[in-house]
C-alpha cells in the first residue's frame, strides 16, 4: 500500500514539474491555422525547395546525388575523409550511390544516445528488363517490369522520363536522365475508346497488365528499313551504349511532369515520388539546420523499401550498423568493442518517417475517419497495430515532444481488414531501437502524381527540428 501511494505521489509530482504535461494539446488541430503570419513566407520557401528536390530526385541515384549536393553546400563532408570526429562535425556516408546516411556529431558519445530518422528514396516505378529492346508492328519498344505497388492503368498516355545508370564492361558508368530537360519522352500508348470494346470487361487491376506496360522507343526506319537499326544508332551515337549494355543497367521509367502547386489556393503540392521523398527531403532539410546537438543526429535515406527493403541498398542491410560503428571509431579514435557498438545501436531514438494515405474526398469510406489522417491535419503519428507500434511509454514521449513544441498532429490507423501498412521500422527495431512511425499524409499515394499539403510539410519540418534537438 505504501509503495502504491508512493507511486501515485511520483506520478502527481511528474504532472506538476513536467513542462510537456502543461503544454496544450495540438491533437487534431488545423495545421494551417497554427502557422503564424510571420512564418508564411518560410512555409512557401520550404515548399519551393521541396519541389526543386522532387524535380531532380526521381530515382534513388538522383536522390542521393541531390542530397549530397545540398549537404556539401551546408558543410557536410565524406566520413572517410575525417581522421577524428568532434562535436558539431557534419559528415555523410554513401552506400553504392543508392543509399546515404548523414550525421551531425553530438557532444555526448553515441552510447549515451542519438536521434535517427529513416526514410526511403525509392518510389514505385517501371523498370527495363535486362534485354529490353524488341520490335513489333513497326515499333521498337522496351520490355519492362515494375518496382513497388503501382496502379498500372495510370502509366498509359503520360510523358515518361528514362532515368538511371548504365555500366559498361570497361568499368565506366553513365548516368542517364532522358525526358527531364527537353529531350523526347517515352510513352506507353493507350487504346482509343473507339476500338477498346473487347477490353471493357477487364477488372481495374487489369486495365493494363504487367506485360502491357511497354513504352514506344522508336518508329523511324533507317536506310535499310530497320527501326531497330535507327534506335541502336541513336543509343550508340548519343549515349555510347549498345544492346548488351542494358544487361548491366538499372533504368527506370518515371513520370516526367514536374512538381507544381495544386488548388486555386495553391495549398497542395502535386508531384511524382512523394512516397517517400517527402519524408526523405524534410528530414534531410531539418538536419542541414542542426548545429551542435547534444545527441548525434542522423538521417538515413534507404532504397528498395517499396519492394521489401532487401539487398545491400535496403534498410535490411548492415549499412546503418556499419556506419554507426564507423562514427564510434572515428569519435573515440580507436577500435570499439562489440558491446559498446550494440549499446550505441540500442540507444538510438528512431523515427521511421514515411507517408500514410490521407482521406480522399470522393472515396472517404475506405477510411475509418476517427483514426484517419487528413491533408492539412499536421504531422501523422502512425499506429498500425499488429505488433508494429512502439510501447505506450515511447508514444507518450512523442506526444509530449509534439505538444511542447506547438506542432499540430494527428494519428493514422487504417480501417480494419481494408488496408495495412509497414515500412522501415522493423529493420530498426531488429537492432534494438524503439521506433516511432511518423509522416505527412498523401492523397493519391503511389500514383504517378500524388498530393501533399504545404502546411503538413512545414510542421513535419518543425517536428524534425525538435526531434534532433532532443536531449
Ligand atoms: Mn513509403
Ligand atoms: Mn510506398
Amino acid at each position: 500500500m505504501r509503495k502504491f501511494l508512493l507511486s501515485i505521489a511520483i506520478v502527481l509530482l511528474w504532472a506538476v514539474v513536467s513542462p510537456a504535461q502543461e503544454a496544450e494539446s495540438n491533437f487534431q488541430q488545423d495545421a494551417w491555422a497554427r502557422i503564424p503570419e510571420s512564418d508564411a513566407a518560410r512555409v512557401e520557401a520550404l515548399a519551393q525547395e521541396y519541389k526543386d528536390f522532387l524535380r531532380r530526385a526521381r530515382h534513388e541515384l538522383l536522390a542521393v546525388a541531390e542530397a549530397k549536393r545540398l549537404a556539401k553546400a551546408k558543410g557536410f563532408r565524406p566520413l572517410e575523409e575525417m581522421e577524428r570526429l568532434r562535436a558539431g562535425d557534419r559528415v555523410y556516408v554513401i552506400n553504392r550511390d543508392r543509399a546515404m546516411i548523414l550525421a551531425v556529431v553530438g557532444s555526448v558519445p553515441l552510447v549515451e544516445g542519438a536521434t535517427l530518422s529513416a526514410a526511403h528514396i525509392d518510389s514505385p516505378r517501371i523498370e527495363l528488363k535486362a534485354n529490353p529492346l524488341y520490335e513489333k508492328e513497326g515499333f521498337v519498344l522496351f520490355q519492362t517490369t515494375y518496382h513497388g505497388g503501382i496502379k498500372k492503368y495510370q502509366w498509359a498516355s503520360i510523358p515518361l522520363a528514362l532515368v538511371g545508370r548504365v555500366s559498361k564492361k570497361d568499368g565506366t558508368s553513365l548516368d542517364i536522365a532522358i525526358g527531364l530537360e527537353g529531350e523526347p519522352y517515352l510513352v506507353i500508348p493507350d487504346l482509343a475508346p473507339h476500338v477498346d470494346r473487347p477490353f471493357r470487361d477487364r477488372k481495374q487491376q487489369e486495365v493494363l497488365k504487367g506485360e502491357e506496360l511497354d513504352p514506344i522507343v522508336g518508329t523511324r526506319p533507317d536506310a535499310e528499313g530497320s527501326v531497330m537499326g535507327t534506335v541502336l544508332a541513336v543509343l550508340e551515337k548519343k549515349y555510347g551504349i549498345g544492346r548488351e549494355d542494358f544487361i548491366s543497367a538499372q533504368l527506370a521509367l518515371v513520370p516526367a511532369l514536374p512538381p507544381a502547386d495544386v488548388g486555386l489556393d495553391a495549398s497542395l503540392i502535386g508531384a511524382y515520388g512523394q512516397d517517400d521523398r517527402l519524408c526523405s527531403f524534410i528530414s534531410l532539410r531539418a538536419l542541414l539546420d542542426v548545429r551542435r546537438p547534444k545527441l548525434t543526429a542522423m538521417v538515413y535515406l534507404a532504397a528498395n523499401e517499396e519492394v521489401g527493403s532487401h539487398n545491400v541498398m535496403g534498410a535490411g542491410s548492415s549499412f546503418l550498423a556499419d556506419t554507426v560503428l564507423a562514427l564510434q571509431e572515428k569519435a573515440g579514435g580507436g577500435e570499439v568493442t562489440f558491446s559498446a557498438h550494440r549499446r550505441a545501436m540500442r540507444s538510438i531514438h528512431a523515427v521511421s518517417a514515411d507517408t500514410p494515405t490521407a482521406v480522399h474526398p470522393t472515396f472517404a469510406s475506405v477510411q475509418e475517419k476517427t483514426n484517419a489522417a487528413r491533408l492539412g491535419g499536421g504531422v501523422v503519428l502512425k499506429r498500425y497495430g499488429r505488433g508494429t507500434d512502439p510501447t505506450s511509454e515511447v508514444l507518450a514521449k512523442v506526444r509530449a515532444l509534439l505538444d511542447s513544441n506547438g506542432i499540430p498532429w494527428q494519428t493514422s490507423t487504417y480501417k480494419v481488414d481494408i488496408a495495412r501498412g509497414g515500412t522501415l521500422g522493423r529493420f530498426l527495431s531488429d537492432d534494438g531501437m524503439d521506433v516511432v512511425d511518423i509522416g505527412a499524409p498523401l492523397v493519391s499515394m503511389h500514383s504517378t502524381w500524388s498530393l501533399s499539403s504545404k502546411a503538413d510539410l512545414w510542421w513535419l519540418y518543425r517536428f524534425f527540428g525538435a526531434f534532433f534537438a532532443m536531449e
